[in-house]
């Protein structure tokens, strides 16, 4: 498939990893708008952006979530942070496997856009 996350699992294209286990791999930004960047994607490229979340696959979304306290930590995410998923065209996503921005490490803007 081509698709730069699934080759980013696969380790056919290099990233620095921050959390990984057998459902999820956390990696750094490689074009960081903080000074924490990371990207949060399940291995399983079932879901292209949230659009497609269901009841009976979001098992895997609360799992993400379940997880982001542990990678903020990593992270030294002390003071908080944002999560971010952009979903689509109108959303400006530019990779279609549904994944998660962590973001901090400096005190953000309050608008969100
Ligand atoms: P989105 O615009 O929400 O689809 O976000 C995709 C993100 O993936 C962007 O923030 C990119 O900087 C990031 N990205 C793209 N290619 C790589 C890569 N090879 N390693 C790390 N991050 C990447
Ligand atoms: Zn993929």
């Amino acid at each position: 498939m081509d698709c730069i996350f699934c080759k980013i699992i696969n380790g056919d294209i290099p990233s620095t990893k921050v959390y990984e286990d057998d459902k999820i791999l956390a990696f750094e930004d490689i074009n960081p708008c903080a000074p924490v960047h990371v990207v949060i994607i399940p291995k399983d490229h079932l879901l292209t952006c949230a659009d497609d979340i269901t009841e009976e696959n979001s098992g895997i979304i609360a799992y993400i979530f379940s997880k982001i306290p542990e990678i903020a930590r990593i992270k030294g995410l002390t003071n908080g942070y944002r999560i971010v998923n952009n979903c689509g065209e109108d959303g400006a996503q530019t990779v279609r496997h549904i994944h998660f921005h962590l973001v901090g490490g400096t005190k953000l803007t309050e608008k969100i856009c």
